[in-house]
């Protein structure tokens, strides 16, 4: 039977899974930190937008917030991969569909082109 392809399959399934963890704690991060910025905020200033060490902080709410938006986007892709881990269209080129090369796949688990059809827009 083919037990290679399974046990390859079994590979990117752990590395997407573990990935999937990572994100999720990442996220858990951003989101304590969101959550005191807008603690310190609520302290600081009464009702005036303008005070001026509201600045910093809505600067420092923006950064965390796109960072959060990136990881989340990410996790979206793993997801997405591991749907299609089960689907077993994990690996396949959704352009040309020839196979991703593991190598690929190794740095970029949530590839989902080959690298000439990624180049392609
Ligand atoms: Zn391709």
């Amino acid at each position: 039977m083919q037990d290679d392809v399974e046990g390859n399959q079994g590979g990117d399934r752990a590395r997407l899974e573990q990935q999937q963890v990572e994100l999720t704690a990442e996220l858990a991060v951003h989101q304590r930190a969101l959550r005191q910025v807008r603690q310190l905020r609520a302290d600081r200033s009464d009702d005036d937008e303008h005070d001026p060490e509201g600045a910093p902080l809505s600067a420092e709410w923006s950064r965390i917030e796109r960072a959060h938006r990136a990881v989340e986007e990410r996790l979206l892709a793993v997801r997405a991969a591991l749907t299609s881990v089960a689907d077993g269209r994990y690996g396949i080129c959704e352009r040309c569909g020839e196979p991703i090369p593991a190598g690929r796949l190794e740095v970029r688990p949530t590839a989902t082109r080959c690298v000439a059809c990624a180049a392609v827009r």
